[in-house]
C-alpha cells in the first residue's frame, strides 16, 4: 500500500530519500522553504555564472554520490583532478599535504615534521574510531604532534572554524575528516579531488526531474511551520496555517529546528535536540581577474587574517574566470555574524592583495556573501551517545541531519547515504 510522505527539506538528504521512495512506487511531496532547491548545495546566478553559494569538492571514498551519479547515468560528469594545497604562514605561501611539502616547510624543526607526518599517516590508514569518540581532539594532536606544532599548523583551523566550542571537539570527528581527503589521492605525493561537471546543480537537476517524472512533488518557498501528532503518530503538517494530511514525515532540515518544528515530541527527545549545538557560515565567492595561487586549498595561520583558509575553486574545476570562496565559519551567537556582508567582502579583498601582492583593488570583478545559520554540527567529544535516536515514539515519523552520520563531517555523498537509509526504513515498517 503506498503511504502519504511529506519529506521537509530539499537538501542532498531530502531528495536522496524522495528519490529512493519514488522509485518502490510511492508518491511523496518535498516541502522546501527556500526558494529553490538543494540546501547548503543550492546554486546561484553570479554575475552569469551558475555556481553553488558554498563550494563543493568530492573525494574518492565518496562512493555514495558516486553510485548515485552511475545510477543517474552521470557517471562522466565527475571529474578527477591533480589538485595542491599549500599553508600561508609568515607572509608566504608553503606547499602542503604532501610528504616532500612537509620536509620542505622550514616552520617545523626535523623531529617535529617527523612526528606530524607519521600522525597523519596514521591518521589515514586508522580504521577503528570509536576509540577517539570520548577524546577531545586539540588534546589527541596535541599528544601525536606537540603543542608548537600543533599552534603552527592545527590552532589557527580550530579557532577560526570552532570559536569558544574549538576545546569542545571529538578526535573522532576530525580523524574522519583526516582520512577523507588523506585517502583520496592518485598516489602520495599527489591529491584527488573530484567535481560535477556544472557543479552540483547537475545533480540536483537530474534528482528533481526523476522526482518528478516519477509522481512526487516538489514544492518551493514551502516552510513547514509544525509537524502534527495524534496518539503517537504522524498526523499532517502545518503549513501557513492551514494543514495537510500524511501519515509519514520524513525531516531533514537542521535539528536546531526541531524543538519547534515538532513541540510536541517528549520533553526528554527535545531536550536532546536543542543540546546539539551548530555554527553558522558566511562564505565570500570572488570572481575575480587573476588567480590567487595554484592552489585549491590555502590554510592560513596569520594573526591578521579571521579565516582558517581559502579555496581556489578554479584550480579544481577549469572555469573562465578565477573564483575564489572564503569561508567565515561563525557560532551564529556571536557579534560578527550579524555584521553586514560588506565588511566580510572588505575583508577578503584585504586578505587577497596580502596573499598576492600583485592584484588591486580593479582586479575584483564582482563578490557575493551567503549565508547558512546552520552550516555544521558541533559534535562534541562522546558526540554517539549525544544523537538522538531515530525511533523518536512517534509511528511514521523519522528525524535527521548531517550530525546523524557521525562521526563523517557533512558531505553530499553521507546526507545522499542517510537520505537513502530514512526512505529504506519507510519502506521496510
Ligand atoms: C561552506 C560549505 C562547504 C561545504 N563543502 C562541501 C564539500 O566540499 N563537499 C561535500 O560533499 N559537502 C560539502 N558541504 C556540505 C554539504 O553541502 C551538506 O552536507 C549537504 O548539503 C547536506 O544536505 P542535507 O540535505 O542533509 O541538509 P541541508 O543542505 O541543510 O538541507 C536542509 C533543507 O531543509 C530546508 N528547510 C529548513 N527548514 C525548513 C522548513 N521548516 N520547512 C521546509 N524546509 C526547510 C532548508 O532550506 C534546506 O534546503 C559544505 C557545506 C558548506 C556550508
Amino acid at each position: 500500500m503506498t503511504k502519504k510522505i511529506a519529506v521537509l527539506g530539499a537538501g542532498p538528504m531530502g531528495l536522496a530519500a524522495a528519490y529512493e521512495l519514488v522509485k518502490n512506487g510511492h508518491k511523496p511531496i518535498i516541502f522546501e522553504a527556500d526558494d529553490r532547491v538543494g540546501g547548503m548545495t543550492a546554486c546561484f546566478n553570479f554575475s552569469g555564472t551558475e555556481i553553488e553559494r558554498f563550494y563543493h569538492f568530492h573525494c574518492t571514498g565518496d562512493s555514495e554520490l558516486i553510485s548515485l551519479l552511475d545510477e543517474l547515468q552521470l557517471s562522466s560528469e565527475m571529474k578527477w583532478r591533480e589538485t595542491k594545497m599549500g599553508f600561508w604562514y609568515e607572509d608566504e605561501i608553503h606547499e602542503w599535504g604532501n610528504p616532500i611539502a612537509l620536509l620542505k616547510f622550514r616552520g617545523l624543526g626535523f623531529f617535529d615534521k617527523l612526528r606530524y607526518g607519521i600522525f597523519a599517516f596514521f591518521s589515514s590508514k586508522r580504521k577503528n574510531w570509536k576509540s577517539l569518540d570520548k577524546l577531545d581532539a586539540k588534546s589527541w594532536i596535541k599528544k601525536w604532534v606537540g603543542t608548537e606544532v600543533f599552534n603552527i599548523t592545527w590552532r589557527s583551523l580550530f579557532e577560526l572554524k570552532f570559536y569558544h566550542y574549538s576545546s569542545n571537539i571529538s578526535a573522532a570527528w576530525i580523524w574522519a575528516r583526516i582520512r577523507r581527503l588523506g585517502t583520496s589521492r592518485f598516489n602520495i605525493f599527489k591529491e584527488k579531488l573530484g567535481y560535477i561537471e556544472g557543479g552540483s546543480k547537475t545533480l540536483l537537476n537530474a534528482l528533481t526531474n526523476s522526482i518528478t517524472s516519477l509522481g512526487g512533488q516538489i514544492r518551493l518557498n514551502s516552510p513547514v511551520s509544525k509537524v502534527l501528532i495524534e496518539n503517537e503518530k504522524i498526523l499532517g503538517i502545518e503549513i501557513e496555517s492551514e494543514v495537510e494530511f500524511f501519515d509519514t514525515v520524513i525531516s531533514t532540515v537542521p535539528t536546531p529546528f526541531v524543538s519547534k518544528l515538532i513541540p510536541d515530541l517528549s520533553k526528554k527527545i527535545i531536550k536532546q535536540f536543542s543540546a546539539i549545538n551548530n555554527i553558522g557560515v558566511i562564505c565570500v565567492i570572488i570572481k575575480i581577474k587573476k588567480s590567487v595561487s595554484s592552489n585549491f586549498w590555502l590554510n592560513i595561520n596569520d594573526p591578521d587574517m579571521d579565516i582558517p583558509g581559502l579555496v581556489e575553486y578554479s584550480n579544481l574545476m577549469p572555469m573562465n574566470e578565477n573564483i575564489v570562496y572564503v569561508p567565515f565559519y561563525l557560532p551564529g551567537e556571536h557579534p560578527k555574524f550579524s555584521d553586514p556582508d560588506e565588511i566580510f567582502i572588505t575583508k577578503v579583498k584585504k586578505y587577497i592583495m596580502k596573499i598576492n601582492k600583485s592584484i588591486n583593488e580593479e582586479d575584483f570583478i564582482d563578490a557575493k556573501a551567503s549565508r547558512y545559520r546552520f552550516a555544521q554540527p558541533i559534535c562534541e567529544p562522546g558526540f554517539l551517545e549525544k544523537i538522538p535516536s531515530l525511533d523518536l515514539g512517534v509511528k511514521g515519523l523519522l528525524v535527521a541531519d548531517t550530525c546523524y552520520y557521525y562521526p563523517e563531517d557533512r558531505g553530499i555523498s553521507e546526507s545522499v547515504n542517510f537520505g537513502k537509509s530514512l526512505a529504506k526504513k519507510i519502506l521496510h515498517d
